[in-house]
């Protein structure tokens, strides 16, 4: 297939993450939609960002598809003609194949959402929806299987082990608070993404943030300070005017 060149876009972005997750290899989607329009347009989208995508527009074709090959992700359409979307995602799980799944569906009800979560789907997407929205879910999905895979998580040269709770830039150890350390954790694992004050704290502490606090503010400085070795980089956490942080990939 023909690679395209990145695009100084939004679509840019997606394209350097990609090349990023996994040492350059092409990542691989499976769709699994019976609606002609749409699958299409899916293909379309993922080949011009240089994903290799194979459509499938049955439920057992699609089934047995990740069953034989190997995939990044799956994009998983609900009401197929021959089966439900969720017995499908059941039934991989139940083989123990854990692909990234994707649930695309119409029904943007919450019942069928928790539904899909529950029989194994990574996130769902709910129709219509954009192709900057389904690029940005596919690369989320991808980066944290692959984050749970490989236990660590390694972007532009910070490398941080939850197992072992250790973290290392550019090779050489740094030592982190436990507070420290789950900071770091939470904005890498979410690498790339604009995450809010509140978000880090709810996450971190695991209680609600007063909002006269600046806690988080005080707790990202001394990340900051650990990780930002290199004093003529900018910071590895970007600050978000009005909104809050981000661990910045591609630094
Ligand atoms: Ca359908």
């Amino acid at each position: 297939m023909i690679l395209h060149s990145p695009k100084v876009s939004y679509f840019g972005v997606y394209f350097e993450h990609y090349i990023h997750l996994r040492e350059k290899r092409i990542m691989r989607i499976l769709i699994i939609e019976d609606e002609k329009a749409i699958g299409n347009r899916i293909n379309s989208t993922l080949t011009e960002h240089g994903y290799s995508s194979v459509l499938a527009n049955k439920g057992r074709e699609g089934l047995e598809l990740a069953m034989i090959d190997s995939f990044d992700c799956i994009i998983l359409d609900l009401r197929l003609p021959d089966m439900n979307g969720l017995d499908i995602c059941k039934e991989l799980r139940l083989k123990s194949i854990d692909t990234a799944v994707i649930i695309l569906t119409a029904l943007a009800e919450i019942e069928q959402i928790v539904d899909g979560l529950n029989a194994g789907a990574d996130d769902y997407i709910t129709k219509p929806f954009s192709s900057e929205e389904l690029l940005a879910r596919i690369y989320a999905v991808i980066r944290r299987k692959t984050f749970q895979q490989k236990g660590s998580i390694e972007l532009s040269g910070v490398e941080l082990n939850p197992i072992k709770r250790k973290v290392k830039v550019d090779g050489n150890s740094v030592l982190l608070s436990n507070r420290e350390f789950l900071i770091l954790q939470y904005l890498m694992h979410r690498g790339g993404e604009a995450l809010t004050r509140t978000q880090i704290f709810e996450h971190v502490w695991e209680e609600s943030l007063d909002l006269e606090s600046n806690i988080v503010d005080v707790y990202i400085n001394y990340v900051r300070k650990k990780i930002d070795t290199d004093g003529n980089k900018p910071s590895h956490i970007e600050t978000v005017r009005g909104y809050g942080y981000r661990f910045s990939d591609n630094i």
